[in-house]
């Protein structure tokens, strides 16, 4: 079904079916015609690619995914919607819906039996209250994905694809930037979803790495340090990790001089390098 981001043909879906939004689900649907065929066009997919898109919603996106890919899975928690998707997405026959919670499914197993030979990428308008949670999983399951295109808020963006060694850098910055290399696509004002959130939002995409660019010899402790060192923003990353970590200052400040890394930086002033260099010193002393 076309105009689906139609604000009259919402309603009037959501009239035959009794649908009403649901905050806590984070559904805000996109009423903005021109966001979701760029989206398709810009996450990766052509007529060879498996596409996972995470919330459905009613498909606006999906349906402009399943026009450019081979086949679609989209993965939808709320069980009123693959009732309307069957109807909504009646036109395509490349496309399977997955009732369930996406921080719950075996994602790995999900695409072997969904796409076997296929190259996969996400596309997804994500539901705000998860944005960083789907991301790590999606990363850290080191699922083979070429990239992952997904709408967020602005201000999540905005950290998600900082540079290190920036003011707008985060845990979360160090984290994506281990496993990919982000960039954002677009901006979308928050007047193109209903019902309007009350910030704008943007698309990013991330291309995944075959294999991490940094020598990290211990994911898990890289990334402790690197949440512990940004846990005080104000202060040190020797004492925030110090604290964070429960390592003392004087086997700390070993470590650092061995990652030939300043101990008076604060967490902003790191480069990655820096960050994989002190875990590595710090795994040889715990
Ligand atoms: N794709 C649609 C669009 O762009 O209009 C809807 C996007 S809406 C921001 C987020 C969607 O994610 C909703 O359909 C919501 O029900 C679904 N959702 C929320 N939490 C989820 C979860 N844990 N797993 C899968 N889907 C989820």
């Amino acid at each position: 079904m076309e105009k689906l981001w139609d604000f009259n043909e919402i309603k009037k879906i959501m009239a035959e079916s009794g649908f009403t939004f649901s905050k806590a689900l984070g559904q805000n649907f996109l009423v903005n015609p021109s966001v979701c065929p760029k989206m398709a066009e810009l996450c990766g997919a052509d007529e060879n690619t498996g596409v996972i898109e995470v919330g459905p919603g009613i498909g606006v996106l999906t349906n402009e995914l399943c026009k450019v890919a081979k086949k679609v899975v989209a993965v939808e928690l709320d069980s009123r919607l693959p009732e309307i998707l069957k109807k909504t997405l009646a036109d395509h026959d490349n496309v399977t819906i997955v009732s369930g919670d996406v921080m719950e499914l075996d994602l790995h197993k999900l695409i072997a039996e969904e796409f076997p030979g296929m190259e996969v990428v996400v596309c997804a308008n994500l539901p705000y209250y998860i944005t960083s949670p789907v991301i790590m999983k999606l990363l850290e399951e080191k699922l083979p994905i070429k990239a992952l295109t997904v709408m967020v808020q602005k201000e999540a963006a905005d950290r998600l694809c900082a540079q290190m060694g920036t003011r707008a850098c985060g845990a979360v910055t160090a984290a994506v930037r281990y496993f990919s290399e982000p960039r954002l696509l677009f901006k979308v004002s928050a007047g193109s979803f209903m019902p309007a959130p009350k910030v704008d939002s943007a698309v990013i995409r991330m291309d995944v790495y075959k294999k991490p660019k940094l020598d990290v010899n211990d994911e898990k402790l890289y990334f402790r340090v690197v949440r512990g060192a940004f846990s005080q923003r104000r202060k040190t990353v020797l004492n925030s990790v110090s604290s964070a970590l429960g390592i003392d200052k004087a086997t700390l400040t070993q470590a650092f001089s061995e990652a030939g890394v300043n101990p008076a930086l604060r967490p902003e002033a790191m480069s990655l390098e820096n960050f994989a260099a002190l875990s590595n010193a710090i795994g040889g002393r715990i």
